[in-house]
């Protein structure tokens, strides 16, 4: 089949980890995957549901993307002490998620109210210029 697993990009791995466990995923010579298995969300209905009540749209300053078309990304990394509760989950939208796990070097807070974000020079993005951030 010339198909073989293991092969992604690690921050495009982190990505998928953060929002649900993948066993296996099957990429091409390039790294491109072509197939994900059986997926299990880290975050039930009820969690969901229970972030989305508190924020109804994306978390990154200035965006207004709903929760449906929102990751749930932990603050905290589970490998870092995280977990996957209600308090620990930040919606981000796809466009912010991807970004946030390609920018290792920014830094983001999350007081289980407010997330912020700041750029690696340490200035924090701030809501009316999220667009210039990108
Ligand atoms: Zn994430
Ligand atoms: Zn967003």
């Amino acid at each position: 089949m010339g198909l073989f697993s293991g092969v992604i990009d690690p921050r495009e791995r982190d990505r998928i980890l953060c929002d649900s466990v993948i066993v296996p995923v099957t990429t091409n010579h390039l790294g491109e995957i072509l197939n994900v298995g059986r997926a299990t969300p880290v975050w039930n209905r009820a969690q969901r549901r229970a972030v989305t009540t508190r924020s109804p749209h994306c978390q990154w300053p200035g965006c207004q993307t709903i929760a449906a078309w929102c990751d749930i990304h932990p603050h905290q990394f589970r490998e870092h002490g995280g977990d996957t509760s209600v308090a620990n989950g930040v919606h981000l939208c796809r466009r912010h998620h991807v970004f946030l796990h390609q920018h290792r070097d920014w830094n983001s807070t999350f007081d289980h109210q407010h997330f912020r974000v700041f750029r690696a020079d340490g200035t924090e993005v701030h809501p009316d210029a999220w667009h210039l951030a990108a």
